[in-house]
């Protein structure tokens, strides 16, 4: 609606209500306006026509309306009225009364009239409330606009994001150059009798760049981009969802070639009827929409669904089927290539030093999506302009990195001095066993100053991107989250709920272990889902609810085994290094945190002097090459 027609629109249902007013009251003063008539019974009507009293009389109906004499003499006659029945009896005794009597033929209008009255009020309510509808609306309120799609499109020339704003995920790039010049060339490929894939999934991690992809796709190809979250559909109202499919589509088909994305597709795509979610009726009807519509248009429509998902494995199988998402591409967490690329793709949007070591960075950062490095130098900047200094460089970075990794410094916490020594104890505790255990990530940082709702951190950091992780090298993640609460027993005779997030995380890792790596002697290479749906098929079936419980309690019973014995290892471990833990929680006491240098100085002097030795010689020296590995695990910091 344009601004003219909706100021018309306005200004005319002003007008109606004023009318529908004014008609109202004018009634109304109608009524009261008359000479009130008296109420007599028809005994009474009929009693003083008899003693002809009564001047003049208008049936009308049931109605008796007329005028009769006054009680006292010479009096003005008095408006009477009575309800009674009329007929040929009443027009006899009438006509001998000698009563002059009018008959009015009931009036046809009446009825309509009498509706309108009735009616009115409710009628002007209704028009009040379109109205109001109509104007929240217009106020960019969309609370009414119940069923229209939340979608948003991006024309043709409102997205200026190519191929070249997408780093570090080369395969996934190729695999999708055949749609783009499918939404170049439509003609080419029809022409051919080639099948265009309808929809594409995009697999991978928060973060890795899936929409980005997809934004990427359109703008190569130049065609308008629709964007709707999967979450988006599923409203509290029923069939609201089933709508936004259609309206979505319906624009779709009206601007094709373009590209449809649907983001968080799990949100709607899930199995159906698949147990514990309560059986979301407006969720499948939703998706059966989105299949219909999927199934509806042709191959050569030139729409081309794109969705984004992270768990393809609760994915509806009917969602898979060809002619739907019959091709999945898959974005993977980028590899230390990869970062360095994003790296230099987000380094050109900011003022940044030009001397900066990006492969080192993407070096120390393994287990960061594409998301979290543009993150990492949105910080940097950030902190640049905060000092007011002209570029970012390698300190602003540092300082982004440990913010992006153990949270913001809350320097303004006031801690008593044993608090201070009770954290450095606990973190001296992570340290040493992390600097002690050989598979284990080497320490990165340990600080004392609160950060986030942690009062310290230990931080590590993988020496090397890796793809999997193998039995001993998870032990040792659980020896280090350990450590902490092993010093507080050991070295400070009482424990504190500081380690509780450690146990927790230590915990897991002993789940996981169990349960999906099949890495249990007792249970064997098995993987024992939480899958919900096996929950409630075992909650329906009496016999299998005794085996998942058996089961259950085995499981209980080998992370227990796994996270005990990792406590005592730890205990043992550090009671032999004392001296070393003491000699950290005095250099923590003094410094607040120390880096990775530090660490190795209080805790292995001999091999710190060679270090900085050797590094002397390097500094004459040039670059050394790396290699570039893969990994899945993200940095780990025990808190
Ligand atoms: P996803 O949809 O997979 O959750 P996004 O596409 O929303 O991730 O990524 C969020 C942001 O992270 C992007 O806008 C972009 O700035 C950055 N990003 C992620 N991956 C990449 C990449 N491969 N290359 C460049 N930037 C990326
Ligand atoms: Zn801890």
């Amino acid at each position: 609606m344009n601004l003219k027609s909706k100021g018309l629109h306005k200004s005319l249902l002003i007008w109606a209500v004023l009318i529908a007013v004014v008609f109202v009251v004018v009634n109304l003063t109608q009524l009261t306006s008359k000479e009130k008539p008296t109420e007599i019974s028809m005994t009474e009507f009929r009693h003083k026509a008899k003693a002809g009293e009564i001047t003049e009389v208008v049936i009308d109906g049931i109605e008796y309306k007329g005028e009769m004499k006054a009680e006292d003499e010479g009096e003005k006659d008095i408006k009477f009225i009575a309800i009674g029945p009329s007929g040929e009896r009443m027009m006899e005794f009438l006509s001998s009364n000698n009563v002059p009597a009018t008959y009015i033929k009931p009036e046809d209008d009446s009825l309509l009239k009498s509706i309108l009255v009735s009616w009115l009020p409710m009628i002007i309510m209704i028009g009040l409330f379109i109205f109001f509808m109509r104007q929240m609306q217009g106020g960019g309120n969309k609370a009414f606009s119940f069923g229209k799609s939340r979608h948003q499109m991006v024309g043709k020339d409102g997205n200026p994001i190519t191929f070249k704003d997408v780093a570090g995920i080369e395969e996934a790039k190729e695999e999708l150059e055949e749609v783009v010049d499918f939404l170049k060339q439509p003609k080419v490929y029809t022409k051919m009798g080639a099948k265009i894939p309808r929809g594409v999934l995009l697999v991978g991690a928060p973060g890795t760049g899936k929409t980005l992809l997809a934004k990427a796709v359109a703008g190569e190809a130049d065609a308008p981009f629709f964007s709707i979250s999967g979450s988006d559909f599923v409203e509290m109202f029923v069939g609201v969802g089933a709508s936004r499919v259609r309206d979505l589509f319906k624009s779709a088909r009206e601007n094709a070639p373009c590209i449809v994305f649907v983001d968080e597709i799990d949100a709607v795509g899930r199995q159906r009827g698949a147990g514990v979610g309560g059986g979301n009726d407006e969720r499948e009807q939703t998706l059966n929409q989105l299949l219909v519509e999927m199934d509806g248009f042709a191959g050569d429509s030139g729409v081309i669904i794109m969705a984004a998902t992270n768990r393809p494995d609760v994915l509806d199988p009917a969602l898979l089927r060809p002619g739907r998402f019959d091709r999945q591409v898959t974005v993977p967490m980028p590899d230390i290539r990869g970062r360095e690329e994003i790296l230099k793709v987000h380094a050109k949007k900011i003022r940044i030093a030009d001397h900066i070591d990006f492969k080192a960075i993407a070096q120390g950062t393994p287990g960061f999506s594409g998301a979290d490095l543009a993150n990492l130098l949105n910080e940097a900047a950030l902190i640049a302009a905060s000092k007011r200094v002209e570029l970012v460089t390698d300190v602003e970075l540092e300082s982004a990195k440990d913010k992006v990794l153990m949270g913001k410094p809350r320097y303004s916490m006031v801690l008593t001095e044993d608090e201070k020594r009770d954290t450095a104890w606990h973190e001296a505790g992570h340290t040493v066993t992390g600097f002690f255990t050989p598979l284990a990530d080497p320490v990165h940082k340990v600080s004392i100053v609160p950060r986030g709702r942690a009062l310290g951190v230990t931080q590590s950091l993988p020496e090397k991107d890796r793809l999997s992780a193998h039995r001993d090298e998870l032990l040792a993640g659980i020896d280090v989250l350990m450590g902490g609460r092993a010093a507080e027993e050991l070295f400070m005779k009482r424990i504190t709920t500081g380690a509780s997030n450690d146990i927790e995380r230590a915990t897991s890792i002993a789940k996981n272990m169990v349960t999906k790596y099949g890495m249990s002697d007792k249970l064997g290479p098995l993987h024992f889902g939480e899958n919900s749906e096996q929950v409630f098929l075992g909650r329906e079936l009496g016999q299998r609810m005794h085996t998942s419980e058996y089961i259950a309690k085995q499981i209980d019973e080998e992370i227990h085994t796994i996270v005990a014995g990792s406590y005592d290892r730890v205990k043992a471990l550090l009671s032999e290094k004392a001296d070393l833990i003491a000699s950290l929680v005095d250099a923590l006491m003094e410094h607040e945190t120390l880096d990775r240098d530090q660490i190795l100085e209080v805790l292995d002097p001999a091999k710190y002097a060679k270090k900085m030795a050797e590094e002397q010689k390097k500094k004459k020296e040039d670059d050394i090459q790396d290699d570039a590995p893969v990994s899945p695990e993200p940095a780990s910091e025990n808190v």
